[in-house]
């Protein structure tokens, strides 16, 4: 574990801020990182001045004047090297992800893959920031639109992707010639410091300096004079929320732009024509996977009345199985919830549940074992108990039968939260239903696979409560730039738009 952090240049204790170098003195307190498998302290970061933070914006917008005429293919490049240096330090970064979030070491690298996924794709995009061209109405004319980059971007992340979640900003408005500050989660600030390491190094190699900032900081100081920060035209946030609500409403309130990844409340629908082993895995995966801890998570899984009784026992024979433990230990399926507190909230969570006329028909109880372990629950429920319409960011599955698919994507839909969804069919009609605009009213909705593990290539978000933003792939990229439209009058006349005559 020593090796690890040594290795990506963690001290015992770590600055929290970050401007090209570390910025000295003046600190806010401090946090312990731990190890949410034995609670044991893997490092300390000492917490970031406010007047720190705005240092690092200041370097951010002073750097940003250069980088944003920088051509875009050759900030492509330097993204490159980034990916390279990202895979170079994969093994590493990935055991740290495991060590601090308690991902499985599949998942802990699998996160850096992410980051590096992420990073090649902003090096094709970074030639192909695409405008459109338009026929003017008027002879001798030209319309066309150009995006330009909009200037500093302020990244706020969840704990549960405490490095693929700012990739996927920060690789994008690279190329789209914006500079970042980031803020990560308390939660892991250690597998911050080391990515920002590795990405800082490559810049600092091409001559670059302030292009990426780190600020780590309290939500009540760092955070909210980040959120105010006019200097901040976009502020994309990932996390809960109550978390979103917030960010949403002082942003808006200055006019100006957030991106908000939010909460999820994600279902998988089985018919009863479905392949059951394939539902089986993919509700597995979907449920259990990082612990009940991700975003698109599956909750709920709605199973057709005429099949409930085959896979329900099927799925519980499964979660026995999963084996709980060490995250980075060959053979572990089941890492730790983050810390003491979710242990809490899990078992909250299923008291509401057993309360509300939910039955526990597996898991649900503390693994006697230091760490904050527990053992993912299914629990037999209603599509109209309120804490199915939560999101419990903890291993509960709540199973259901439903007798029409009309039916299933009601319930499925009725939820405050919008992030992802999927259909277990071999029926073509089915599918096609779901996916129709009378279906899933989600930003992600799959058939025949499960509801997490989204590729960076699609644009990845949902509606409704988890916010409205897309990240990741697809023309997500538009949200790091401003649009300008263009008109050049290349002839000797002035004609207005419209045939509207303005002679004296
Ligand atoms: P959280 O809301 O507690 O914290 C998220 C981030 O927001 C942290 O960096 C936190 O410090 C910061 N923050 C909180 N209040 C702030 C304020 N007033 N000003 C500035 N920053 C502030 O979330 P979490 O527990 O770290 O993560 C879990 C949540 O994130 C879940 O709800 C999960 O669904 C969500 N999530 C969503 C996505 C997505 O893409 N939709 C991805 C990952 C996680």
């Amino acid at each position: 574990m020593r090796d690890v952090l040594a290795r990506l240049g963690l001290a015992e204790t770590n600055p929290g801020a970050y401007a090209g170098a570390a910025l000295e003195g003046g600190y806010a307190g401090r946090v312990e990182s731990l190890n949410p498998s034995d609670n044991a302290v893997l490092a300390a970061v000492e917490l970031a001045t406010v007047a720190q933070y705005d240092k690092v914006v200041s370097e951010a917008a002073r750097a940003y004047k250069e980088w944003r005429m920088l051509p875009a293919p050759k900030r492509g490049e330097i993204v490159r090297q980034m990916a390279e240096a990202l895979r170079e330090r994969k093994e590493d970064l990935g055991a740290l992800v495991s060590l601090e979030v308690g991902k499985i070491r599949a998942e802990g690298q699998g996160e850096v893959q992410e980051s590096i996924d992420i990073a090649d794709f902003a090096v094709g995009l970074s030639r192909q920031l695409y405008g459109l061209s338009m026929h003017s109405e008027r002879p001798r004319h030209r319309m066309y639109e150009q995006w330009h980059p909009l200037g500093v971007v302020g990244v706020i992340t969840a704990f549960n992707f405490p490095n693929a979640v700012w990739a996927w900003n920060a690789m994008l408005a690279a190329v789209c010639g914006d500079t970042v500050v980031w803020k990560p989660s308390l939660k892991a600030p250690l597998t911050a410091i080391a990515t920002h390491k590795v990405c800082e190094q490559v810049l600092a190699k091409n001559g670059w300096s302030g292009v990426f900032g780190l600020v780590i900081g309290g939500d009540k100081d760092v955070g909210e004079t980040m959120i105010h920060d006019t200097r901040l035209p976009l502020i994309s946030a990932t996390g809960s929320t109550r978390m979103g609500r917030r960010i949403g409403t002082v942003v808006a309130e200055r006019f100006g732009r957030s991106l908000l990844e939010l909460g999820g409340n994600n279902a998988i629908i089985v018919e009863k024509d479905a392949d059951l082993a394939l539902a089986l895995r993919g509700v597995l995966f979907g449920a259990v996977g990082t612990a009940g801890q991700r975003c698109t998570t599956t909750r709920r899984v709605l199973i057709h009345k005429d099949v409930y009784g085959e896979l329900v026992p099927k799925l519980v024979t499964a979660w026995k199985q999963c084996r709980i433990g060490d995250p980075l230990a060959e053979g572990t399926l089941v890492g730790p919830l983050i810390d003491a507190q979710a242990v809490e909230t899990f078992e909250h969570a299923l008291s509401a549940a057993v309360a509300q006329g939910g039955k526990i028909l597996v898991g649900g109880k503390r693994v006697d074992r230091p760490g904050n372990f527990v053992e993912p629950a299914i629990v037999e429920a209603r599509a109209d108990m309120a804490i199915c319409r939560e999101e419990t960011f903890a291993p509960i599955l709540y199973v259901m039968p439903y007798d029409t698919l009309e039916q299933a994507i009601d319930w499925q839909n009725d939820v405050p939260q919008g992030l992802s969804s999927s259909i277990f069919t071999d029926s073509f009609r089915s599918a096609e239903t779901f996916l129709s605009a009378s279906g899933s009213d989600c930003g992600i909705a799959n058939v025949n696979i499960g509801t997490s593990g989204a590729e960076i290539g699609g644009a990845f978000g949902g509606e409704k409560e988890t916010g409205g933003g897309r990240e990741s792939g697809s023309d997500a990229w538009k949200a790091y730039m401003r649009r300008q439209t263009n008109t050049l009058n290349w002839g000797r006349d002035l004609p207005l738009a419209q045939g509207i005559t303005f002679d004296v």
